[in-house]
This record gives structure tokens, C-alpha cells and sequence, in this order.
């Protein structure tokens, strides 16, 4: 019988779970406890429990946890960067970025990616498999675990397309902010996505309070299918309508991120392009000079993405430079998994 993942199951599943095997439903909030506040990895650390149900736990249940294969840490800003092995072996990377308002860290949500986004290295190897609910928490609890402090944002930025593990992803958001486990406020969550469209309209239903980032990057249908292959499935004008459907249903301002590239999305024309298509939308665009990839030939500085913001400030469009973190060590998503494999 394949034990189940008890970090992956809501306190309403774990309730059902524990009526299941012949136990009282409270014993699901005690274990619940342990697992998300406590956070121990073994049944047998939980002393509230009598030895009889620890067993039955050992037999019906498996608490997974993560390694950490590799570790850097920034010498420019404090960035660090985990390599974390999973039970199957399969490597993802979570990054600890340092902030003025705290600690922010940005997550994987699948192993590899099927998205094709040609600047990323996250995609460059192809998809191998979603990450479970209790996988994309891990990568919290180990870090917290690791840096001995308390983190107080997550940015699912990391390897992966997070709307094409809709469910896994949902649950996790569940997890993470269940006042019985370590309750952070989707306030303090960003989900950033290619453009799955279907994707984006289901979350808009569940009004979770989040920060929904949309990868832009290209304010044109032929630009953006040139650098973008999603937008073939769901090109730039239903992104952008769903998008400010997205605004209305939950009151949030979105952001969209500007990955800018030399001689290809860089140009005043690009930036009237685009300040056209998200005007009257509440939202933010988040300029970020493209990492180099070793395989690609896209280029940026930051002298590019300040040039691309005064031309998008003059049109009236809200729009900010990100700071680059980590850069000695990597930081961009899925250079470093790809090294540790020799991909
Ligand atoms: N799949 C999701 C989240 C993962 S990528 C998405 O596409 O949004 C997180 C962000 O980093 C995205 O905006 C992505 O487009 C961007 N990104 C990926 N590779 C990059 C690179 N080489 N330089 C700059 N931004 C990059």
C-alpha cells in the first residue's frame, strides 16, 4: 500500500483521514500542529501521542522532506540559494532574498518546465513532474529550518509554471495560510505566471487575496510568440482581458513583469505598444534586465531597463526597475539545477 504524503492533506482531509483509520477527529489538529507549527519529520517526535497511533500513523502515512544538495550564498547581498533534493532524487531550487520590509522566498512548483519560454533556463531541459502540496512547502519550512529566521513572503517565481500545477499550487496556498499551521497571509504571496489564461480566470474565482504577476515581456502577438511559445495558446489581447477580469473580481492591482532584452523588446515603440495595451489597468510593470543564459543570445543591462522606464514613465505607466539579487551566484531560475545535472 503506498503510504500517503500526510504534509500534503488539509486539516479537513487529515480530519477525514484519522475518522478513517478508527480514531477521534481532534487527533488530526494535534498531528496537524506538529507538522506545520512544530515541524518535526517523524511521528515518533510527537509526544502528545499515544505509541498505538503513531504506529498506525507510520503505517498509513510517509512525511516527506527535502536535502539540501547544494547551498550559495551571495558576498553581494545576502541572496542564497538552495539546491534542494527531492525523494525521488529530482533537484529544485528555491532562492532567500533579502529585503528591507524581511525575507522573501521565491519557489519551484514543478520539476523543469514545458513552457519553452526561450530567455529561461527553467525550461531548457523540459518538464519532468509537478511538485506535490508538502514539496512546495518544504521549500519554506527547510529554508526557515536552515537560516534560523522567520520569512515572511513567497514569491512563486521559481523553476515551474505554477498555473500548470493549478491544484497542487492552490493546495499549498491553502497549507501555507491555515491559521492552525504556520498561517502567513496570502497578502504576502506573489503568483507569477506565463499567461494560462484558464488558469488565471479559476484563481480570480477564489479571491484569495494574492499578488498575481503576469510574465508580459512582449507588448505585440508576433514579438511575444517569437520569445514566448504560450502565446500561440493564448495570445497577448486574451491575456490582457483576463487579466483585468482578474482585477475586477478581486480588487488587486496586477503586475506585470518586463523581462527586457536588447534589439528585441526594447524600443520606444515597444514601450508606447505597451503603455496602449494595459491602459486603464490597475497594475504595475516590474522591468527586469534579462538574465543572460549561456545557450541564448539575449542581452540587457541595467542601463536598458532605466532607458525602457523613462520612456514607459513618460507615457504614464507605473513602472520600477527590480534589483537584481544574487547575481555571483546564479540567482536566475534553473541555472543552477541545470549544472548540479550537467544538463
Ligand atoms: N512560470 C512562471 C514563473 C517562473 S519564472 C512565469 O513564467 O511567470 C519567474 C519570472 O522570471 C518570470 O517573469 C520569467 O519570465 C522570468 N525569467 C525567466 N528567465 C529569465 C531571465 N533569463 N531573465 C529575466 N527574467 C527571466
Amino acid at each position: 500500500m503506498k503510504k500517503i504524503d500526510i504534509l500534503s492533506l488539509s486539516l479537513d482531509e487529515l480530519e477525514a483521514e484519522m475518522i478513517s483509520i478508527g480514531e477521534k477527529k481532534f487527533r488530526a489538529k494535534q498531528i496537524f500542529q506538529w507538522l506545520h507549527v512544530k515541524q518535526v519529520r517523524d511521528f515518533n517526535e510527537m509526544s502528545n501521542i499515544s505509541l498505538e497511533l503513531r504506529t498506525k500513523l507510520n503505517e498509513h502515512f510517509c512525511i516527506k522532506s527535502l536535502i539540501i544538495a547544494r547551498r550559495l550564498e551571495s558576498c553581494i547581498d545576502n541572496t542564497v540559494k538552495y539546491l534542494y533534493r527531492l525523494s525521488d532524487d529530482a533537484c529544485v531550487e528555491t532562492v532567500l532574498m533579502e529585503y528591507n520590509h524581511g525575507l522573501s522566498l521565491c519557489v519551484s512548483t514543478q520539476v523543469g518546465c514545458k513552457m519553452g519560454c526561450k530567455f529561461c533556463a527553467s525550461t531548457i531541459a523540459g518538464f519532468e513532474r509537478n511538485l506535490e502540496p508538502s514539496e512546495i512547502l518544504l521549500q519554506l519550512y527547510e529554508t526557515q529550518k536552515d537560516c534560523g529566521k522567520k520569512i515572511s513572503g513567497i514569491v512563486l517565481m521559481g523553476i515551474g509554471e505554477p498555473l500548470d500545477n493549478y491544484q497542487n499550487v492552490v493546495k499549498f496556498l491553502e497549507l501555507v495560510s491555515a491559521p492552525e499551521g504556520c498561517g502567513l497571509s496570502l497578502r504576502h504571496v506573489t503568483l507569477s505566471t506565463c499567461g494560462l489564461v484558464p488558469g488565471i480566470r479559476k484563481l480570480a474565482e477564489l479571491k484569495l487575496g494574492l499578488t498575481l504577476s503576469v510574465s508580459l515581456h512582449c507588448p505585440d502577438n508576433e514579438g511575444r510568440s517569437e520569445i514566448m511559445p504560450v502565446n500561440k495558446s493564448y495570445n497577448v489581447y486574451e491575456l490582457i482581458a483576463a487579466t483585468k477580469e482578474y482585477v475586477q473580481k478581486t480588487g488587486r492591482r496586477v503586475t506585470y513583469e518586463y523581462a527586457v532584452i536588447d534589439g528585441v523588446n526594447s524600443g520606444k515603440n515597444d514601450a508606447i505598444k505597451l503603455a496602449q495595451l494595459i491602459k486603464g489597468i490597475n497594475c504595475h510593470v516590474n522591468l527586469i534586465p534579462v538574465n543572460s543564459v549561456k545557450e541564448r543570445n539575449y542581452h540587457s543591462s541595467r542601463e536598458s531597463a532605466i532607458r525602457f522606464q523613462k520612456y514607459l514613465l513618460g507615457l504614464g505607466v507605473n513602472a520600477t526597475v527590480r534589483r537584481t539579487l544574487g547575481s555571483d551566484i546564479n540567482a536566475a531560475c534553473g541555472q543552477l539545477r541545470r549544472e548540479a545535472a550537467g544538463m
